[in-house]
């Protein structure tokens, strides 16, 4: 198998890239754009954008999805308080929610002040669901994966509101599939093969004739001729703003109070700490998919944003990649199944490429932790990420306020900042965090 020589990944990624002459990964080579760009220029083609979809009146300009993590506040920050458009927020309810993942989305609505509409799916469709795309893809996650990219579309839909603002696309942060210049937009064919891991609820309905029985409306893509009608479109902040997840989830917390969490699977303290499985359980089906798991994500990433050298990459995925998942025994409960039914369905799809059978244990034939590379990245800042105090520590809001009315007094600590939000300091701080 081969890697890259800067960063963690190898050549069979799930979302496809290449490795060019240099032994450099395209995900690599597309991320030095975010080192050369003039981003001030790129941000005027973001706010040209915005103007074509202003309304008057109360109505609003663009749907923006979020969940109780993963880069929402900021997303709904640049949407709200930079752009000054008026967004109606949507979030597909995932059904693994933290206790910490419904307060961070409690407080997203009152700092922002914005209307959110949430779609939760009969639970047990949920568990249906899980049953099937175990069987055929190994997932706990396509539910999760289905339903935030295609509730948001059909809410657009609904509403006629035809733009919608997502944070970063994976294709060009992740494995440089395209380039930030390509402006590239929100696909059906991207859902379904990336994703979706190639299947569409429709796929499924025709391999497991049982969910015949159950709505599975939350997940079907809405049809060219209504997104055509409404005129929708997606773009994604991350071709316009140079994106770093873990500078713009520090600003969050100093302004807004996010609030973080330790994980099983990863350093990273930020993203995903709205879901229990999602660095836990979930993460060990990845690592058994794909031969690696979240932290060789997070630890690439932030090599490439030079806070942390190839080796000390290495070590970080050394540390995390084989952990413990906490949450099992939590997804185990409510599926009703035992671990060794579960891992029977996870263990048909391994890759053989990473694992073999020897005997009755799975044994990891090749590793990034086998290659000695030592990369051409000299670190520039520390990467550290913190754990914040919860904002209101006695948390006593959670039993009468949060979870129903999603309010709080706006006096006292939980008050969000009284400040003239400016496109002039924004940039200021997002491109001043550029380290060329
Ligand atoms: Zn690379």
């Amino acid at each position: 198998m081969k890697y890259c020589k800067r960063c963690l990944y190898p050549e069979n990624h799930p979302l496809n890239l290449v490795i060019d002459d240099e032994g450099i990964c395209s995900g690599c080579r597309v991320h030095e754009e975010k080192d050369i760009f003039d981003w001030r220029t790129r941000w005027k083609r973001l706010e040209a954008i915005a103007d074509a979809y202003r309304t008057p009146g109360q109505s609003y300009d663009c749907i923006v999805p979020v969940s109780g993590g993963r880069d929402s506040y900021f997303i709904v920050h640049v949407v709200k308080n930079i752009l000054k458009l008026k967004p109606l927020l949507v979030s597909y309810n995932k059904h693994y929610n933290t206790p910490l993942g419904i307060r961070n989305t409690a407080y997203m609505r009152i700092a922002f002040n914005c209307d959110l509409v949430e779609r939760t799916t009969k639970p047990q469709t949920i568990r249906a669901l899980n049953r099937a795309t175990l069987e055929s893809m190994g997932s706990i996650y396509w539910h999760v994966l289905a339903g935030r990219t295609a509730f948001p579309v059909k809410t657009a839909v609904h509403y006629k509101i035809p733009l919608i603002i997502w944070g970063a696309h994976q294709g060009v942060d992740q494995v440089g599939m395209f380039s930030h210049t390509e402006e590239v937009e929100m696909t059906r064919k991207y859902r379904k093969n990336h994703d979706l891991m190639g299947m569409e609820a429709e796929d499924l309905l025709r391999a497991h004739p049982k969910l015949n029985d159950l709505d599975l409306d939350t997940f079907f893509y809405p049809d060219d001729s209504d997104l055509q009608r409404v005129g929708v479109r997606g773009i994604y902040l991350n071709n316009f703003i140079r994106w770093d997840s873990k500078a713009q989830h520090e600003r969050m917390i100093r302004n807004f109070g996010y609030e973080t969490h330790s994980q099983a699977g990863t350093f990273d303290t930020y993203n995903d700490i709205d879901c229990h499985h999602y660095s836990g359980l979930h993460d060990r089906i990845k690592y058994a998919k794909c031969g690696y798991g979240k932290v060789t994500d997070h630890a690439t990433r932030e090599i490439r944003l030079k806070r942390l050298s190839r080796q000390q990459g290495l070590d970080l995925v050394k540390a995390y990649a084989d952990h413990d998942a906490p949450d099992e025994q939590l997804f185990l409960d409510w599926q009703g199944m035992s671990h060794d039914e579960l891992w029977e369905l996870i263990d048909q799809h391994r890759n053989p490429l990473f694992w073999e059978k020897d005997g009755s244990t799975w044994r990891q034939k090749n590793s990034v932790l086998d290659t000695t590379d030592a990369g051409d990245i000299t670190p520039k800042e520390e990467c550290q990420f913190h754990i914040t105090p919860s904002r209101a520590p006695e948390q006593d809001e959670n039993q009468y306020m949060l979870i129903g009315k999603g309010y709080v007094h706006e006096e006292g600590p939980h008050r969000p900042p009284a400040k003239e939000w400016t496109t002039r300091t924004f940039l200021d701080e997002v491109t001043n965090n550029a380290l060329v």
